[in-house]
């Protein structure tokens, strides 16, 4: 064979292999599932005019209360919402499925009241201008007892507090979604808060065991 016939070749080689490697990349990133999960209507409210969405505050929550060893049942969690009259846009589950709630077009009750340092202008008002999303979890023992569930933390396999990495990367891709759609929602920790930054008194979510890096903030 010549040398160029062999050279011929072996870029070719070389181009399927670019191709093996870049697909499999592909491929390895899950799309983003995101299913239909809508809750009563009064666990939340149009949306005002005028008002746009320019947050998003991340939480977590279980049904740990009532079943410690079984703490994220999705209906279970729903049916807690709609016995308060609260609610999210999306529930992360621990596989990493997103469950949508609420429309976007709507307000959801998911802040309530509170005030970000950085912004005191918003104060007791983020419902109407922020997507709330919520990731199945449990925080530490000193953040469940000020959501009083303190006595039933030895109850919660450790698995099960913490968040999962599948959370983590649906969250992400959620985000990227979000802000297709919203683009005021910046990509920094000024519009991706928590809700204990801001209501530090009242709840402690995403709390200690969140790690923002691991969403890239
Ligand atoms: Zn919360």
């Amino acid at each position: 064979m010549k040398l160029s016939g062999r050279l011929g070749l072996g870029l070719a080689f070389l181009m399927v292999l670019l191709f093996v490697v870049f697909y499999r990349q592909l491929s390895a990133q899950a799309p983003l599932s995101v299913q239909k999960r809508l809750i009563a209507l009064k666990c939340s409210a149009p949306r005002s005019v005028g008002k746009e969405v320019s947050y998003v505050m991340v939480h977590y929550c279980s049904d740990a209360l009532e079943n410690p060893t079984k703490p994220y049942n999705v209906d279970k969690i729903a049916s807690v919402f709609e016995r308060y009259g609260v609610s999210a846009h999306y529930l992360v589950d621990r596989e990493g499925v997103v469950y949508n709630l609420v429309e976007e077009s709507r307000t959801a009750y998911h802040a309530g009241k509170g005030k970000l340092p950085f912004a005191p202008y918003h104060e007791n008002s983020l419902n109407s201008i922020s997507i709330g999303i919520e990731l199945m979890g449990i925080g530490t023992r000193e953040e469940m007892k000020l959501l009083n569930i303190g006595s039933q933390y030895d109850k919660i396999a450790k698995e099960n507090i913490g968040f999962t990495e599948k959370q983590y990367q649906s969250l992400r891709l959620l985000l990227n979604d979000i802000q297709k759609r919203h683009p005021k929602v910046l990509n920094d920790r000024k519009h991706i808060v928590g809700h204990d930054e801001y209501a530090p008194s009242r709840r402690p979510d995403p709390g200690k065991l969140f790690d923002w890096k691991k969403i890239g903030l």
